[in-house]
């Protein structure tokens, strides 16, 4: 065989290899995302084209996650950051930023992306004081449990990823178009599965869930966190026993991280049992992805068997 011959084979050899190997060999944006459930998202509107790492998992309280030393070099790597924002990330995301250094991941480039800046924020006190805790000095980060928030921000990421490659505008477009398809008729099964729960009442530990329990016209009666971040003492607890007395509370509200001493405690004195939702991806086994994270869901707080 001549060289030109042998030249010619190994040309076929590496064009069979590029066509049969996995598309996803071929991603092109790294993406650092915060929270499993900004990883999930990141992947429907990136589809093959982006490679995702999240930086905490749902077994994790974000607000106090800490920075291991692996982020750097994943941040580095970055094309996007993709995070809450709203102060839920202060304690670590803004000096592993400036460790980083990469200017395309900064707060104003094209490669900072902060979920909540595109969504309506709940529960923005009207002035930051510390004696209102320190976790939501922002307002309510936990703005991912309202699908409709999903939408606004998976519109945003997608138009992201098209700046951040172009030759992908189409692809990243499309994948928006149909996951909001796909989510709109999601949210409507969901919202008419869930008419027996308007109205219904719970109590929360923390106040994770204010986005769904709007969504789900539930009303929260109780706290039982005196303010967020601040576990409660007992005086709160017995306060918060007096106040739920003669109402009729569907559960406690708990996330899969949240120690759960004050939410036995009350169930315990009321007779009111504690419900462990998923929270975010990965919060129970058959939470997978965004959408089996809300028939998981709904499907516990509507009491229906797996
Ligand atoms: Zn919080």
């Amino acid at each position: 065989m001549n060289i030109h011959k042998r030249f010619l084979l190994f040309l076929i050899k590496l064009l069979l290899l590029l066509v049969l190997l996995p598309s996803s060999a071929f991603a092109q944006l790294n993406i650092f995302a915060c929270a499993p459930e900004w990883g999930a998202l990141a992947k429907e509107i990136g589809g093959t084209q982006v490679s995702v790492y999240a930086a905490s998992n749902a077994a994790q309280d974000i607000h106090h996650l800490r920075a291991r030393p692996s982020f750097l070099a994943k941040m580095r790597k970055a094309d996007l950051v993709f995070c809450t924002g709203a102060s839920l990330e202060s304690g670590w995301l803004p000096v592993l930023l400036q460790k980083a250094g990469d200017p395309k991941v900064q707060p104003g480039n094209v490669g900072h992306l902060m979920a909540s800046d595109y969504v309506m924020r709940l529960e923005i006190p009207e002035a930051v004081d510390r004696s209102m805790g320190d976790v939501h000095s922002e307002g309510n980060p936990h703005i991912h449990l309202n699908p409709h928030n999903l939408i606004l921000i998976a519109d945003e990421l997608s138009k992201r990823l098209a700046k951040l490659l172009p030759q992908q505008a189409k692809l990243f477009n499309k994948n928006f178009e149909d996951f909001h398809t796909h989510w709109l008729s999601n949210i409507d099964r969901w919202e008419q599965q869930t008419l027996s729960l308007n109205n219904k009442n719970v109590v929360v530990y923390h106040s994770n869930w204010i986005y769904l329990l709007e969504w789900l016209k539930l009303n929260r009666i109780a706290t039982l966190e005196p303010v967020p971040g601040i576990p409660p003492r007992i005086s709160h607890l017995e306060t918060v026993l007096n106040s739920v007395q003669d109402l009729n509370i569907k559960g406690i509200l708990l996330t899969p991280y949240q120690q759960n001493k004050a939410a036995a405690w009350l169930s315990k004195h009321s007779d009111i049992p504690v419900i462990e939702l998923p929270y975010t991806v990965g919060g129970n086994e058959k939470a997978k992805d965004l959408e089996s994270l809300f028939e998981e869901t709904l499907r516990i707080l509507l009491g229906t068997d797996a």
